[in-house]
């Protein structure tokens, strides 16, 4: 049987090694086609001797240059391209059916739209392209064919629990809401004092999730959730009163979906990315991905709370701004990326997230998001100002 041909684009992130994982377990299956990273050349280097690639792609153009010399040093027979264009070219390669679309933050927008424009099976992880651009990726999906695979765990989880046949982008039948649980994230519990003097160190540390660092912060700060429920919106084409967030702090069940009848249904396991990762590779099919097997007994209970959207603000304002349309989901997640950033920077404290996201917000509420054009200068736009009150008010609260 012909093998599946693969391109990754972020293959050194968390997500991309996960998939990378689940492939090496199904040579027989998988072909690894092309791999992409910003700049980790030790890693993708690594990679490329393993997989052997016809192509990988470095967005950093100093950092391609040197992967060049290691992979020609080495003898091997990968292509290096640099550059945004050589993330698009590799997400339209002929002989790929799935691209993996792991690329972190706004940055992979384009090689994403890249995928969907040339009709692939899109796996997608980079939420924050769904957010900015939810309407028009669901769009160029239904005019090139192309099938977006939610890899994101609640929305692998929902998409799992839907009507027999569904594919993402058209509104589901029968469905009365969808149900996206959270962890709560490290600071579920903590009061706001401990809120206020949250460092990067305790914010970078998950629960349950082994990730990268930008997602890590957003799980502390809602903002995951919230960004998620954009997702949710955008991928299955409901509106934000159909999407309900409550917490679930042991992260077994991934999702639920409430149908009109009064039927639940959710999907459950470890919180493992391979699960969903495997879920969206083998699709229409399914495959064993090495995680490791849940056993309820061993859980004992499943718990469910509300979330505390006064002390979470972000979840709220990512209501906020689905409500508002246009490109406030743009400018919501553009001011968030700089302000995570700052954070992360020690730039800035972690309780000023939301009031900056907030303060972008109100400037930025109604800009035009019909073409890909409009969003890019409404994130251009949103990221000036969140630089400009971050620098502006560096140690406030
Ligand atoms: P990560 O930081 O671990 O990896 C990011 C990848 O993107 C790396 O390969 C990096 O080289 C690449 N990259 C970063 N900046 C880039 C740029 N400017 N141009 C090109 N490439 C760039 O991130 P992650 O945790 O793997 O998350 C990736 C995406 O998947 C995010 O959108 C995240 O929200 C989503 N996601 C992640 C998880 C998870 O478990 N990690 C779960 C659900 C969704
Ligand atoms: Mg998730």
């Amino acid at each position: 049987m012909k093998k599946c041909g693969i391109t990754i684009l972020g293959s050194t992130g968390s997500i991309g090694q996960n998939t990378l994982n689940v492939i090496g377990q199904h040579p027989d299956k998988f072909e690894v086609m092309a791999l992409s990273a910003y700049s980790s050349v030790d890693l993708l280097f690594e990679q490329c001797c393993y997989f052997k690639p016809a192509f990988a792609a470095m967005a950093e153009p100093n950092a391609a240059l040197r992967l060049k010399t290691r992979i020609e040093t080495q003898g091997l027979d990968t292509q290096v391209l640099s550059g945004e264009e050589g993330l698009c070219f590799i997400a339209e390669l002929e002989s790929v059916t799935k691209v993996v679309a792991a690329i972190v933050g706004s940055a992979g927008l384009l090689s994403t739209l890249s995928a969907v424009e040339a009709g692939k099976q899109v796996l997608i992880a980079n939420k924050e392209a769904l957010v900015m651009a939810g309407d028009l990726l669901v769009s160029r999906a239904k005019e090139s064919g192309a099938i977006l695979l939610p890899v994101d765990s609640e929305h692998n989880a929902l998409f799992q629990c839907m009507p027999d046949a569904y594919i993402t982008g058209r509104r589901p039948d029968g469905v009365r809401r969808l149900i996206l649980t959270a962890s709560g994230g490290p600071f579920l519990h903590a009061n706001d004092q401990t809120l206020s003097e949250v460092t990067p160190e305790m914010a970078c540390q998950h629960p349950n999730w082994k990730m990268g660092k930008k997602i890590t912060v957003d799980c502390a700060t809602l903002m995951n959730k919230g960004l998620e429920v954009i997702e949710a919106c955008k991928l299955f084409q409901l509106s934000s009163e159909e999407v309900e967030v409550i917490v679930h702090p042991q992260s077994i069940i991934h999702s639920l979906v409430e149908y009109v009848d009064g039927s639940f249904l959710a999907q459950l396991g470890t919180p493992d990315m391979r699960i969903p990762i495997t879920h969206c590779l083998a699709w229409p099919s399914r495959l064993p991905s090495g995680a490791k097997r849940l056993s309820l007994t061993e859980i004992g209970q499943l718990t469910f709370l509300t979330p505390d959207t006064e002390k979470f603000r972000c979840l709220p304002l990512a209501y906020e701004a689905l409500s508002l349309g246009n490109a406030a989901t743009a400018v919501l997640n553009a001011s968030n990326e700089v302000a995570v950033q700052s954070f992360l920077n020690k730039e800035m404290r972690f309780s000023r997230i939301p009031t900056i996201i907030e303060e972008v917000l109100q400037k930025f509420f109604d800009l035009s998001a019909s073409t890909l054009q409009e969003i890019l200068v409404a994130d251009k736009l949103a990221r000036e100002q969140a630089l400009k009150l971050v620098q502006a008010g560096c140690y406030s609260v």
